[in-house]
Protein backbone atom coordinates (compact mmCIF):
# COMPACT_ATOMS: atom_id res chain seq x y z
CA UNK A 1 0.00 0.00 0.00
CA UNK A 2 1.18 3.21 -1.18
CA UNK A 3 1.59 7.02 1.30
CA UNK A 4 0.70 10.57 0.09
CA UNK A 5 1.77 14.08 2.06
CA UNK A 6 -0.66 15.95 1.21
CA UNK A 7 1.01 19.26 1.60
CA UNK A 8 -0.88 22.99 2.55
CA UNK A 9 1.39 26.01 3.52
CA UNK A 10 4.13 24.00 4.52
CA UNK A 11 6.29 24.12 1.16
CA UNK A 12 9.10 22.94 2.22
CA UNK A 13 11.29 19.71 1.85
CA UNK A 14 13.50 20.35 4.91
CA UNK A 15 11.87 20.06 8.32
CA UNK A 16 8.67 19.22 7.55
CA UNK A 17 6.89 16.76 10.00
CA UNK A 18 4.58 15.32 7.93
CA UNK A 19 7.06 14.38 5.09
CA UNK A 20 9.29 13.17 6.94
CA UNK A 21 6.98 10.65 8.86
CA UNK A 22 5.84 9.76 5.35
CA UNK A 23 9.35 8.95 4.55
CA UNK A 24 10.25 6.98 7.59
CA UNK A 25 7.46 5.20 7.39
CA UNK A 26 7.64 4.00 3.71
CA UNK A 27 10.78 2.51 4.86
CA UNK A 28 9.51 0.69 7.12
CA UNK A 29 7.27 -0.72 4.88
CA UNK A 30 7.20 -2.94 1.54
CA UNK A 31 9.56 -2.89 -0.68
CA UNK A 32 7.18 -1.99 -3.68
CA UNK A 33 5.33 0.75 -1.86
CA UNK A 34 5.40 4.39 -2.92
CA UNK A 35 5.51 7.60 -1.67
CA UNK A 36 3.26 10.68 -3.70
CA UNK A 37 2.59 14.21 -2.58
CA UNK A 38 -0.23 16.42 -3.38
CA UNK A 39 -1.22 19.96 -3.74
CA UNK A 40 -4.71 21.55 -3.87
CA UNK A 41 -4.85 24.55 -5.63
CA UNK A 42 -8.20 25.57 -3.97
CA UNK A 43 -8.56 29.50 -5.01
CA UNK A 44 -12.13 30.27 -4.44
CA UNK A 45 -11.19 29.15 -0.82
CA UNK A 46 -7.94 31.22 -0.95
CA UNK A 47 -10.44 34.08 -2.07
CA UNK A 48 -12.69 33.78 0.60
CA UNK A 49 -10.33 33.99 3.07
CA UNK A 50 -9.18 37.42 1.52
CA UNK A 51 -5.74 36.27 0.13
CA UNK A 52 -4.61 38.55 -2.82
CA UNK A 53 -3.07 38.41 -6.09
CA UNK A 54 0.19 38.53 -4.71
CA UNK A 55 0.19 36.23 -2.53
CA UNK A 56 -1.24 33.40 -4.50
CA UNK A 57 0.81 34.09 -7.22
CA UNK A 58 3.72 33.46 -5.03
CA UNK A 59 2.08 30.08 -3.17
CA UNK A 60 1.60 29.00 -6.92
CA UNK A 61 5.50 29.65 -7.98
CA UNK A 62 6.21 28.22 -4.08
CA UNK A 63 4.24 25.07 -5.28
CA UNK A 64 6.27 24.70 -8.57
CA UNK A 65 9.75 24.93 -6.54
CA UNK A 66 8.34 22.50 -3.99
CA UNK A 67 7.64 19.87 -6.89
CA UNK A 68 11.33 20.52 -8.53
CA UNK A 69 12.61 19.83 -5.22
CA UNK A 70 10.37 16.70 -4.90
CA UNK A 71 11.74 15.28 -7.74
CA UNK A 72 14.92 14.93 -6.23
CA UNK A 73 13.59 12.73 -3.72
CA UNK A 74 12.04 10.95 -6.47
CA UNK A 75 8.56 12.15 -5.44
CA UNK A 76 5.56 13.12 -7.68
CA UNK A 77 4.23 16.03 -6.46
CA UNK A 78 0.68 15.76 -7.89
CA UNK A 79 -1.46 19.65 -8.05
CA UNK A 80 -5.03 19.34 -8.48
CA UNK A 81 -7.26 22.64 -8.92
CA UNK A 82 -10.55 22.68 -7.33
CA UNK A 83 -12.99 25.40 -5.74
CA UNK A 84 -13.31 24.60 -2.23
CA UNK A 85 -12.40 22.00 0.58
CA UNK A 86 -15.33 19.59 0.19
CA UNK A 87 -14.29 19.76 -3.30
CA UNK A 88 -10.62 18.84 -2.28
CA UNK A 89 -11.85 16.10 0.09
CA UNK A 90 -14.22 14.54 -3.10
CA UNK A 91 -10.83 14.47 -5.11
CA UNK A 92 -8.68 13.58 -2.43
CA UNK A 93 -10.21 10.46 -1.86
CA UNK A 94 -10.63 9.56 -5.50
CA UNK A 95 -6.60 9.77 -5.64
CA UNK A 96 -6.23 7.56 -3.37
CA UNK A 97 -8.67 4.92 -4.74
CA UNK A 98 -6.48 5.02 -7.51
CA UNK A 99 -3.31 5.24 -6.57
CA UNK A 100 -4.05 2.79 -3.37
CA UNK A 101 -2.97 5.05 -0.68
CA UNK A 102 -3.71 3.46 2.86
CA UNK A 103 -2.06 6.22 4.73
CA UNK A 104 -2.15 10.08 4.38
CA UNK A 105 0.24 12.63 6.17
CA UNK A 106 -0.88 16.40 6.59
CA UNK A 107 0.51 19.16 8.96
CA UNK A 108 -2.24 21.10 10.86
CA UNK A 109 -3.67 24.22 9.83
CA UNK A 110 -5.31 26.26 12.47
CA UNK A 111 -8.15 27.99 10.71
CA UNK A 112 -11.58 26.70 11.68
CA UNK A 113 -12.74 25.78 7.97
CA UNK A 114 -9.24 24.20 7.45
CA UNK A 115 -9.77 22.30 11.12
CA UNK A 116 -12.90 21.07 10.31
CA UNK A 117 -12.49 19.66 6.44
CA UNK A 118 -9.33 18.30 8.34
CA UNK A 119 -11.92 16.49 10.91
CA UNK A 120 -13.96 15.15 8.43
CA UNK A 121 -11.17 13.68 6.55
CA UNK A 122 -10.18 12.04 10.04
CA UNK A 123 -14.20 10.71 10.86
CA UNK A 124 -14.12 9.27 7.33
CA UNK A 125 -10.71 7.49 7.76
CA UNK A 126 -11.96 6.28 10.82
CA UNK A 127 -15.45 4.93 9.94
CA UNK A 128 -14.22 3.24 6.29
CA UNK A 129 -15.09 -0.64 6.58
CA UNK A 130 -12.01 -2.35 6.93
CA UNK A 131 -11.03 -4.30 3.54
CA UNK A 132 -9.56 -0.97 2.59
CA UNK A 133 -8.25 0.65 5.63
CA UNK A 134 -6.83 4.37 5.47
CA UNK A 135 -5.43 6.36 8.08
CA UNK A 136 -5.15 10.23 8.83
CA UNK A 137 -1.66 11.05 10.35
CA UNK A 138 -1.43 14.66 11.11
CA UNK A 139 1.31 16.85 12.60
CA UNK A 140 2.08 20.13 14.52
CA UNK A 141 4.40 22.01 12.53
CA UNK A 142 3.15 25.71 12.44
CA UNK A 143 4.21 26.89 16.08
CA UNK A 144 7.37 25.78 18.03
CA UNK A 145 4.58 24.96 20.76
CA UNK A 146 1.22 23.37 19.52
CA UNK A 147 -1.69 25.49 20.28
CA UNK A 148 -3.56 23.75 23.19
CA UNK A 149 -0.29 23.57 24.77
CA UNK A 150 0.16 26.83 27.24
CA UNK A 151 -2.75 27.32 29.69
CA UNK A 152 -3.44 29.30 32.59
CA UNK A 153 -3.42 27.29 35.92
CA UNK A 154 -7.38 27.27 34.86
CA UNK A 155 -6.37 25.58 31.76
CA UNK A 156 -7.45 28.44 29.80
CA UNK A 157 -5.81 30.54 26.98
CA UNK A 158 -4.53 33.69 27.74
CA UNK A 159 -5.78 36.85 26.97
CA UNK A 160 -3.09 38.61 27.12
CA UNK A 161 0.45 38.37 25.74
CA UNK A 162 2.96 39.20 28.75
CA UNK A 163 1.73 36.26 31.08
CA UNK A 164 1.33 33.97 27.71
CA UNK A 165 4.95 34.59 26.59
CA UNK A 166 6.38 34.15 30.17
CA UNK A 167 4.36 30.29 30.58
CA UNK A 168 5.21 29.76 26.69
CA UNK A 169 8.77 30.05 28.17
CA UNK A 170 8.82 27.59 30.51
CA UNK A 171 6.63 25.21 28.70
CA UNK A 172 9.00 25.15 25.83
CA UNK A 173 12.26 22.71 27.02
CA UNK A 174 9.10 20.10 26.78
CA UNK A 175 8.76 20.41 23.31
CA UNK A 176 12.67 21.67 22.09
CA UNK A 177 13.29 19.58 19.02
CA UNK A 178 16.23 20.46 16.44
CA UNK A 179 14.52 21.15 13.03
CA UNK A 180 14.46 17.62 11.25
CA UNK A 181 17.04 17.34 8.15
CA UNK A 182 15.36 16.80 4.13
CA UNK A 183 14.36 13.20 4.20
CA UNK A 184 16.62 10.72 2.16
CA UNK A 185 15.52 10.75 -1.74
CA UNK A 186 13.20 7.49 -2.36
CA UNK A 187 13.78 4.23 -4.56
CA UNK A 188 13.81 5.96 -8.39
CA UNK A 189 10.80 4.23 -8.88
CA UNK A 190 9.06 5.94 -7.21
CA UNK A 191 9.40 9.24 -8.83
CA UNK A 192 6.61 8.40 -11.52
CA UNK A 193 2.69 9.43 -11.08
CA UNK A 194 0.17 7.60 -12.95
CA UNK A 195 0.51 9.32 -16.44
CA UNK A 196 -3.09 9.70 -16.24
CA UNK A 197 -2.69 12.01 -13.01
CA UNK A 198 -0.21 14.03 -14.65
CA UNK A 199 -1.23 14.79 -17.19
CA UNK A 200 -4.64 16.44 -15.84
CA UNK A 201 -2.40 18.02 -13.52
CA UNK A 202 -0.46 20.58 -14.51
CA UNK A 203 1.38 22.50 -12.36
CA UNK A 204 -0.19 25.70 -11.85
CA UNK A 205 1.21 29.17 -13.70
CA UNK A 206 2.82 31.49 -12.02
CA UNK A 207 5.51 34.83 -12.72
CA UNK A 208 8.03 35.16 -10.67
CA UNK A 209 7.91 38.23 -7.94
CA UNK A 210 10.73 40.62 -8.61
CA UNK A 211 10.85 40.92 -4.75
CA UNK A 212 9.76 38.07 -2.98
CA UNK A 213 11.41 34.58 -3.11
CA UNK A 214 9.85 31.17 -3.24
CA UNK A 215 12.86 28.80 -2.87
CA UNK A 216 13.60 27.02 0.26
CA UNK A 217 17.07 27.75 -0.74
CA UNK A 218 17.30 31.32 -1.34
CA UNK A 219 15.18 31.99 2.39
CA UNK A 220 17.71 29.99 3.91
CA UNK A 221 20.58 32.49 2.51
CA UNK A 222 17.87 35.33 3.77
CA UNK A 223 18.05 33.94 7.15
CA UNK A 224 21.27 33.32 7.83
CA UNK A 225 22.04 36.87 6.02
CA UNK A 226 19.48 38.52 8.66
CA UNK A 227 20.95 36.52 11.07
CA UNK A 228 25.06 37.72 10.40
CA UNK A 229 23.95 40.67 9.68
CA UNK A 230 21.36 42.53 11.61
CA UNK A 231 20.16 40.65 14.56
CA UNK A 232 22.76 42.17 17.21
CA UNK A 233 21.28 45.61 16.31
CA UNK A 234 17.58 44.24 16.16
CA UNK A 235 16.12 45.63 19.44
CA UNK A 236 17.54 48.78 18.64
CA UNK A 237 16.68 49.26 14.78
CA UNK A 238 13.09 47.13 14.51
CA UNK A 239 11.09 49.75 14.85
CA UNK A 240 12.85 52.15 12.04
CA UNK A 241 11.43 51.38 8.78
CA UNK A 242 13.71 53.11 6.41
CA UNK A 243 16.18 50.32 7.82
CA UNK A 244 16.63 47.12 6.47
CA UNK A 245 16.75 45.90 10.52
CA UNK A 246 14.09 43.00 10.57
CA UNK A 247 14.36 39.55 8.91
CA UNK A 248 11.73 39.85 6.26
CA UNK A 249 10.95 36.69 6.64
CA UNK A 250 6.86 36.95 7.68
CA UNK A 251 5.91 35.75 3.70
CA UNK A 252 8.39 32.67 3.70
CA UNK A 253 6.97 31.60 7.04
CA UNK A 254 3.57 32.44 6.16
CA UNK A 255 3.73 30.39 3.51
CA UNK A 256 5.45 27.26 5.45
CA UNK A 257 9.24 27.81 3.31
CA UNK A 258 10.95 27.78 6.24
CA UNK A 259 9.67 27.07 9.55
CA UNK A 260 9.92 28.40 13.14
CA UNK A 261 12.05 25.48 14.58
CA UNK A 262 14.44 26.70 11.71
CA UNK A 263 14.42 30.09 12.34
CA UNK A 264 15.33 29.22 16.00
CA UNK A 265 18.10 26.99 16.14
CA UNK A 266 19.54 28.77 13.70
CA UNK A 267 19.34 31.59 15.64
CA UNK A 268 20.46 29.50 18.58
CA UNK A 269 23.55 28.09 16.50
CA UNK A 270 24.56 31.67 14.87
CA UNK A 271 24.81 33.01 18.65
CA UNK A 272 25.44 30.10 21.26
CA UNK A 273 22.75 31.63 23.89
CA UNK A 274 19.63 30.85 25.86
CA UNK A 275 16.08 31.25 25.30
CA UNK A 276 16.14 34.66 27.16
CA UNK A 277 18.47 36.92 29.06
CA UNK A 278 20.90 35.72 26.30
CA UNK A 279 21.78 38.53 23.32
CA UNK A 280 19.36 41.52 23.32
CA UNK A 281 18.95 41.58 19.63
CA UNK A 282 18.10 37.77 19.90
CA UNK A 283 15.85 37.58 22.30
CA UNK A 284 13.95 40.77 20.88
CA UNK A 285 13.73 38.70 17.84
CA UNK A 286 12.35 35.51 19.46
CA UNK A 287 9.81 37.85 21.26
CA UNK A 288 8.37 38.36 17.63
CA UNK A 289 8.69 34.50 16.81
CA UNK A 290 6.55 34.39 19.99
CA UNK A 291 4.03 36.74 19.43
CA UNK A 292 3.30 34.79 16.13
CA UNK A 293 2.59 31.80 18.34
CA UNK A 294 0.26 33.87 20.45
CA UNK A 295 -1.96 34.75 17.97
CA UNK A 296 -2.02 31.16 16.38
CA UNK A 297 -2.98 29.89 19.70
CA UNK A 298 -5.72 32.02 19.87
CA UNK A 299 -7.32 31.55 16.60
CA UNK A 300 -7.35 27.75 17.67
CA UNK A 301 -8.79 28.62 21.35
CA UNK A 302 -11.45 31.84 20.11
CA UNK A 303 -12.19 30.28 16.48
CA UNK A 304 -14.77 33.24 16.40
CA UNK A 305 -11.89 35.32 15.98
CA UNK A 306 -11.72 33.80 12.16
CA UNK A 307 -15.19 34.80 11.47
CA UNK A 308 -13.52 37.92 12.10
CA UNK A 309 -15.32 38.61 15.59
CA UNK A 310 -14.01 41.18 17.94
CA UNK A 311 -11.80 39.48 21.13
CA UNK A 312 -13.61 41.80 23.26
CA UNK A 313 -17.13 41.20 23.11
CA UNK A 314 -18.38 44.52 23.42
CA UNK A 315 -16.28 46.74 21.45
CA UNK A 316 -19.09 45.20 18.62
CA UNK A 317 -21.27 48.43 19.86
CA UNK A 318 -18.71 50.72 18.69
CA UNK A 319 -20.36 52.88 15.97
CA UNK A 320 -18.15 52.39 12.82
CA UNK A 321 -18.11 54.53 10.57
CA UNK A 322 -18.29 53.22 7.05
CA UNK A 323 -17.11 56.23 4.51
CA UNK A 324 -15.57 54.91 1.96
CA UNK A 325 -13.89 57.82 0.44
CA UNK A 326 -12.42 58.15 3.55
CA UNK A 327 -11.66 53.85 3.36
CA UNK A 328 -10.12 55.18 0.01
CA UNK A 329 -8.00 57.25 0.57
CA UNK A 330 -6.50 55.59 2.86
CA UNK A 331 -5.76 52.79 0.94
CA UNK A 332 -4.20 54.74 -1.99
CA UNK A 333 -1.71 56.65 0.68
CA UNK A 334 -3.93 59.85 0.38
CA UNK A 335 -4.64 60.78 3.88
CA UNK A 336 -2.13 63.83 4.44
CA UNK A 337 -0.67 62.17 6.83
CA UNK A 338 2.97 61.26 5.48
CA UNK A 339 3.68 58.47 7.14
CA UNK A 340 0.23 56.58 7.40
CA UNK A 341 0.23 57.66 3.15
CA UNK A 342 3.88 56.04 2.71
CA UNK A 343 3.01 53.01 4.52
CA UNK A 344 0.21 52.26 2.40
CA UNK A 345 2.08 52.78 -0.14
CA UNK A 346 4.77 50.50 0.56
CA UNK A 347 2.12 47.78 0.92
CA UNK A 348 0.48 48.33 -2.49
CA UNK A 349 4.10 48.74 -4.36
CA UNK A 350 5.89 45.67 -2.42
CA UNK A 351 3.31 43.51 -0.93
CA UNK A 352 4.66 43.95 2.52
CA UNK A 353 4.92 46.45 5.21
CA UNK A 354 7.64 47.32 8.20
CA UNK A 355 5.75 46.40 11.79
CA UNK A 356 5.91 49.50 13.54
CA UNK A 357 3.67 50.99 10.76
CA UNK A 358 1.27 48.86 10.04
CA UNK A 359 0.55 49.49 14.08
CA UNK A 360 0.61 53.04 13.01
CA UNK A 361 -1.53 52.96 9.57
CA UNK A 362 -3.93 50.41 11.14
CA UNK A 363 -4.71 52.57 14.21
CA UNK A 364 -5.24 55.83 12.04
CA UNK A 365 -7.92 53.44 9.94
CA UNK A 366 -9.75 52.57 13.19
CA UNK A 367 -8.94 55.55 15.65
CA UNK A 368 -8.80 58.93 13.61
CA UNK A 369 -11.19 57.69 10.64
CA UNK A 370 -13.07 55.43 12.65
CA UNK A 371 -13.72 52.51 10.16
CA UNK A 372 -14.60 49.21 11.21
CA UNK A 373 -11.08 47.06 11.24
CA UNK A 374 -12.56 44.55 9.37
CA UNK A 375 -12.49 46.22 6.49
CA UNK A 376 -8.79 47.36 7.24
CA UNK A 377 -7.97 43.73 7.81
CA UNK A 378 -9.46 42.86 4.51
CA UNK A 379 -7.31 45.32 2.79
CA UNK A 380 -4.05 44.25 4.37
CA UNK A 381 -5.30 40.47 3.32
CA UNK A 382 -5.47 41.40 -0.36
CA UNK A 383 -2.67 43.27 -0.04
CA UNK A 384 0.08 41.50 1.78
CA UNK A 385 2.67 38.48 0.78
CA UNK A 386 3.06 37.86 4.14
CA UNK A 387 -0.82 37.47 4.85
CA UNK A 388 -1.98 34.85 7.63
CA UNK A 389 -5.12 35.06 8.81
CA UNK A 390 -4.01 35.09 13.08
CA UNK A 391 -1.67 37.25 12.43
CA UNK A 392 -3.33 40.13 10.83
CA UNK A 393 -6.59 39.18 12.72
CA UNK A 394 -4.31 39.52 15.77
CA UNK A 395 -2.38 42.74 14.82
CA UNK A 396 -5.30 44.83 13.51
CA UNK A 397 -7.32 43.75 16.70
CA UNK A 398 -4.89 45.21 18.71
CA UNK A 399 -4.79 48.43 16.84
CA UNK A 400 -8.01 48.81 17.04
CA UNK A 401 -8.68 47.49 21.11
CA UNK A 402 -10.83 44.85 20.47
CA UNK A 403 -9.01 42.52 20.45
CA UNK A 404 -6.39 40.24 22.69
CA UNK A 405 -4.54 43.37 24.53
CA UNK A 406 -4.48 44.89 28.22
CA UNK A 407 -3.77 48.43 27.34
CA UNK A 408 -7.52 50.38 27.18
CA UNK A 409 -8.89 52.05 23.71
CA UNK A 410 -7.43 55.44 24.80
CA UNK A 411 -4.04 54.09 23.54
CA UNK A 412 -4.65 56.45 20.35
CA UNK A 413 -1.20 56.88 18.54
CA UNK A 414 -0.25 59.92 17.29
CA UNK A 415 0.74 59.80 13.49
CA UNK A 416 3.07 62.56 13.09
CA UNK A 417 4.82 61.62 16.49
CA UNK A 418 5.38 58.59 15.77
CA UNK A 419 6.89 59.74 12.29
CA UNK A 420 9.07 62.11 14.23
CA UNK A 421 10.22 59.25 16.32
CA UNK A 422 10.93 56.44 14.32
CA UNK A 423 11.92 58.27 10.88
CA UNK A 424 13.36 61.21 12.19
CA UNK A 425 15.05 62.40 9.05
CA UNK A 426 11.71 61.48 6.86
CA UNK A 427 13.77 59.42 4.79
CA UNK A 428 11.09 56.69 4.55
CA UNK A 429 8.31 58.99 3.66
CA UNK A 430 10.06 60.44 0.91
CA UNK A 431 10.92 56.25 -0.36
CA UNK A 432 7.22 56.31 -1.02
CA UNK A 433 5.93 59.87 -0.54
CA UNK A 434 8.21 61.22 -3.55
CA UNK A 435 5.87 64.54 -3.64
CA UNK A 436 7.47 66.05 -0.52
CA UNK A 437 11.37 65.12 -1.08
CA UNK A 438 12.79 68.74 -1.97
CA UNK A 439 11.26 69.42 1.93
CA UNK A 440 13.43 70.04 4.16
CA UNK A 441 13.67 66.91 7.00
CA UNK A 442 11.23 68.26 9.49
CA UNK A 443 8.93 69.47 7.26
CA UNK A 444 8.28 65.91 5.88
CA UNK A 445 6.28 64.49 9.01
CA UNK A 446 3.95 67.49 8.58
CA UNK A 447 3.94 69.87 5.72
CA UNK A 448 2.25 73.10 6.02
CA UNK A 449 -0.87 74.01 3.64
CA UNK A 450 1.68 76.26 1.03
CA UNK A 451 4.30 73.00 0.35
CA UNK A 452 0.81 71.09 0.25
CA UNK A 453 -0.52 72.96 -2.49
CA UNK A 454 2.86 73.29 -4.54
CA UNK A 455 3.53 69.91 -4.04
CA UNK A 456 0.09 68.19 -4.94
CA UNK A 457 0.64 66.42 -1.53
CA UNK A 458 -2.84 66.41 -0.19
CA UNK A 459 -4.37 68.04 2.69
CA UNK A 460 -4.89 66.21 6.23
CA UNK A 461 -8.28 64.30 5.60
CA UNK A 462 -9.20 64.49 9.29
CA UNK A 463 -7.47 66.99 12.25
CA UNK A 464 -5.76 64.49 14.65
CA UNK A 465 -7.22 66.47 17.93
CA UNK A 466 -10.85 65.76 16.19
CA UNK A 467 -10.06 62.33 15.09
CA UNK A 468 -9.07 61.23 18.85
CA UNK A 469 -11.98 62.53 20.32
CA UNK A 470 -14.41 61.33 17.92
CA UNK A 471 -13.02 58.00 18.72
CA UNK A 472 -12.85 58.53 22.25
CA UNK A 473 -16.11 59.15 22.28
CA UNK A 474 -17.28 56.54 20.20
CA UNK A 475 -15.38 53.70 22.19
CA UNK A 476 -17.22 55.55 25.58
CA UNK A 477 -20.72 55.41 24.06
CA UNK A 478 -21.03 59.08 23.91
CA UNK A 479 -22.19 60.97 20.86
CA UNK A 480 -19.71 62.18 18.46
CA UNK A 481 -19.57 64.90 15.55
CA UNK A 482 -19.17 62.76 12.08
P1 LIG B 1 10.67 40.21 12.03
O1 LIG B 1 10.69 41.44 12.83
O2 LIG B 1 11.92 39.75 11.43
O3 LIG B 1 10.05 39.07 12.95
C1 LIG B 1 10.26 37.67 12.67
C2 LIG B 1 8.95 36.96 12.44
O4 LIG B 1 8.14 37.01 13.62
C3 LIG B 1 8.09 37.58 11.35
O5 LIG B 1 8.51 37.15 10.09
C4 LIG B 1 6.70 37.11 11.74
O6 LIG B 1 6.44 35.80 11.30
C5 LIG B 1 6.76 37.12 13.25
N1 LIG B 1 6.25 38.39 13.77
C6 LIG B 1 6.92 39.55 13.91
N2 LIG B 1 6.13 40.48 14.49
C7 LIG B 1 4.94 39.90 14.69
C8 LIG B 1 3.70 40.34 15.25
N3 LIG B 1 3.53 41.57 15.74
N4 LIG B 1 2.67 39.48 15.28
C9 LIG B 1 2.81 38.23 14.82
N5 LIG B 1 3.95 37.74 14.29
C10 LIG B 1 4.99 38.56 14.23
N6 LIG B 1 2.34 39.29 10.21
C11 LIG B 1 2.19 38.31 9.31
O7 LIG B 1 3.04 37.42 9.21
N7 LIG B 1 1.07 38.27 8.50
C12 LIG B 1 0.10 39.22 8.56
O8 LIG B 1 -0.90 39.12 7.83
C13 LIG B 1 0.27 40.29 9.48
N8 LIG B 1 -0.63 41.30 9.56
C14 LIG B 1 -0.45 42.31 10.48
C15 LIG B 1 -1.42 43.33 10.57
C16 LIG B 1 -1.27 44.36 11.51
C17 LIG B 1 -2.31 45.45 11.60
C18 LIG B 1 -0.15 44.35 12.36
C19 LIG B 1 0.02 45.45 13.37
C20 LIG B 1 0.80 43.35 12.28
C21 LIG B 1 0.68 42.32 11.35
N9 LIG B 1 1.63 41.29 11.23
C22 LIG B 1 1.44 40.28 10.32
C23 LIG B 1 2.77 41.20 12.16
C24 LIG B 1 4.07 41.88 11.71
O9 LIG B 1 3.83 43.18 11.28
C25 LIG B 1 4.82 41.13 10.61
O10 LIG B 1 4.93 39.77 10.95
C26 LIG B 1 6.24 41.69 10.45
O11 LIG B 1 6.18 43.04 10.09
C27 LIG B 1 6.97 40.90 9.39
O12 LIG B 1 8.22 41.45 9.13
P2 LIG B 1 9.54 40.60 9.37
O13 LIG B 1 9.41 39.27 8.74
O14 LIG B 1 10.68 41.44 8.95
O15 LIG B 1 9.52 40.42 10.94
Amino acid sequence: MNRLVWFRKDLRVADNPALWQARQDLANSGAEARLYAVFFDTEVQWRQHGMGERQMNLLRCAVSELAQQLRALNIALIVIPCDTFEHSLGRLTALCDALNVSNIYANHEYEINEQRRDQTLADACQQQDDCQPRAFHRFHDQCLIPPGKVLTGDEQMYKVYSPFKRAWQKVFPGYCQPPKATPAACDGRNYQAPEQLCGDHRLPECQPDALWSSNEDDIHQQLQSFLQQSVQRYHQLRDIPSQPATSQLSCALALGLISARQCLYSAWQQNACELAGGEPGLDSWINELIWREFYRHLIVAYPQLCRHKAFKPDTENVPWRYSESDFNAWCEGKTGYPIVDAAMRQLKQTGWMHNRLRMISAMFLTKHLLIDWRWGEAWFASQLVDFDLASNNGGWQWSASTGADGAPYFRIFNPTTQSQKFDPDGQFIVRFVQELAALPAKQRHQPDSLKRRQTGYPQEIVAHKFGRERALAAFKGEPFAQ
